[in-house]
């Protein structure tokens, strides 16, 4: 159930193109953020990643509900692949692999198709609860990099 993952839950601007999504784990992402991105690029993303207080959809939920079960399975048989050969193309299960792979696939194209449906709903509430964003309606601007 993802309702029991810790600092898990939605967050507002996780990706910079995506304005809202599940983050399955909120540290991870953080440290992922400060280790990998633009120096010039982090403190706007760590200010603007934060939970959604708000009522989201129920199509919403749902849709992110299945796409982070689609991608538990898929980890469980990638998780098992590593574990027990490192050249995983050649094992049985690398065909249960791109199977599951093409599940979270589909999974997260109606996750998409979903935020585009809730679009006004989301951006109500994205106003709301994201002051002094920068939002532009497709991704985040960041400040121009201090050379
Ligand atoms: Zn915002």
């Amino acid at each position: 159930m993802i309702e029991e993952q810790k600092e898990a839950g939605f967050h507002w601007h996780v990706h910079h193109s995506i304005l809202l999504e599940w983050c399955y784990d909120v540290k991870q992402r953080v440290s992922y953020i400060e280790r990998y991105k633009p120096l010039h690029e982090q403190a706007t993303r760590l200010h603007l990643m934060k939970p959604v207080k708000g009522k989201l959809p129920k199509l919403l939920i749902n849709a992110f509900y299945a796409f982070t079960k689609a991608n538990k399975e898929y980890d469980e048989v990638y998780n098992d692949c590593f574990k027990t050969c490192v050249n995983y193309d050649k094992l049985k299960k690398y065909d249960k692999l791109k199977k599951y792979d093409k599940e979270c696939d589909k999974a997260w194209d109606i996750c998409l198709k979903a935020l585009n449906k809730c679009k006004s709903v989301i951006e109500k509430l994205h106003a709301k609860e994201c002051l002094d964003c920068s939002w532009n309606g497709v991704e985040i601007v960041f400040q121009k990099e201090n050379k």
